[in-house]
């Protein structure tokens, strides 16, 4: 085994938090390694952005701009600025001493050594666990509003849950669509009650509480068409005519390599300090979606990953 190389930044993640910390970094001459995670929770590199058709939110794009497109805007701008991308899973960190040390590859055979690191694996969005919802996801199944709503305006489209995000998903949707129908699988939503409230006043928002999804059809047309819906009370099967589904159920920040080493908030995503990205560990920091539960959006997440590369350069700086 070669010997390990040490890094001054190492990268973890490669969405848009991971790439805009990476072209910092390159920019402040830090020579940053980012590895970009191939298999981490199912995603390919590039992170949530590669599974968004139309992106038209991510501000300096007139029209809309495809999020793969935007994804290898970022890689080619961080490569283009110096910084050095690798595909690979990290296995295991070791954060308990410096250097931090990081293990990539299925057999742990390669070895980092980084003086900082950045932790953007993002979070991944819950889904139903539906064959059918799999196979039209993209193509009318999603688990963002403000991403995909705008693509459905003016259709009937449904909501699954009964949390703030659902409520959020549903009064977003009820503005840009047609009928917005909030499915439930119990009788009381979670939600905060002002964000029920809104959700209750709204004459385009119909609630189907104590129902579940069983299938979305049709993924023989490859787009939804329906969803078959299931009272709970009565185990009766009804079609529900729609032309998106937004799941809307939670998120699972990718935090299971930190367990035991970076503290976390009671919902698992990473704390940081109030107004920076510094993590419980001194010279590891945080950005984008695994720290965050409430914007979640690809320009929050690129906004923290300039701000953690800013934090790791002032703290390399701080140390020599
Ligand atoms: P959440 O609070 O965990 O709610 C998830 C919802 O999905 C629950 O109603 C749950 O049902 C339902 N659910 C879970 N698994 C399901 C399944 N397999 N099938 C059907 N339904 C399922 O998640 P969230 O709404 O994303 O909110 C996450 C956090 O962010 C919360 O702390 C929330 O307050 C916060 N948030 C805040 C804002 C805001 O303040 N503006 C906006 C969005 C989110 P049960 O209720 O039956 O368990």
């Amino acid at each position: 085994m070669s010997e390990p190389r040490l890094h001054n930044v190492l990268i973890i993640g490669s969405g848009p938090a991971g790439l805009t910390a990476a072209i910092y970094a390159a920019r402040a001459n830090l020579k940053p390694f980012c590895i970009e995670g191939f298999n981490s929770g199912g995603l390919i590199p590039g992170g949530q952005l590669m599974f968004t058709s139309d992106v038209e939110n991510y501000p300096g794009f007139a029209k809309s701009v495809s999020g793969q497109e935007l994804m290898g805007a970022f890689r080619a701008q961080a490569e283009h600025q110096g910084a050095e991308l690798v595909i690979g899973d990290v296995q295991k960190v070791d954060l308990s001493s410096r250097p931090f040390k990081v293990w990539v590859g299925e057999d742990e055979n390669e070895l980092h050594l980084a003086k900082t690191i950045i932790v953007a694996t993002g979070a991944r969005a819950n889904y139903i666990g539906l064959p059918s919802e799999d196979k039209l996801k993209n193509k009318g199944v999603s688990a963002c509003a403000v991403c995909d709503g705008a693509l459905y305006r003016g259709q009937d489209v449904a909501v699954v849950g009964g949390g703030d995000t659902a409520m959020e998903e549903a009064s977003y949707l009820a503005g840009l669509c047609g009928k917005v129908t909030l499915i439930h699988r119990r009788d009381d939503f979670r939600a905060s009650r002002v964000m029920q409230e809104r959700v209750r006043k709204n004459p385009k928002i119909k609630l189907l509480m104590s129902h579940v999804v069983d299938e979305v059809l049709d993924p023989a047309e490859e787009r939804v068409t329906a969803l078959r819906v299931r009272d709970l009370k009565s185990d009766r099967v009804s079609t529900l005519p729609v032309g998106a589904l937004f799941v809307a159920i939670g998120h699972t920040p990718m935090t299971d390599l930190f367990k035991g080493q970076l503290e976390t908030h009671p919902n698992g995503y990473l704390k940081i300090e109030l107004g920076s990205t510094r993590t419980s560990v001194p010279g590891v920091f945080a950005a984008g979606d695994v720290a965050d539960w409430t914007y979640r959006q690809a320009v929050t997440a690129a906004g923290t990953g300039c701000m953690a590369a800013l934090d790791a350069e002032r703290f390399l700086q701080a140390e020599h």
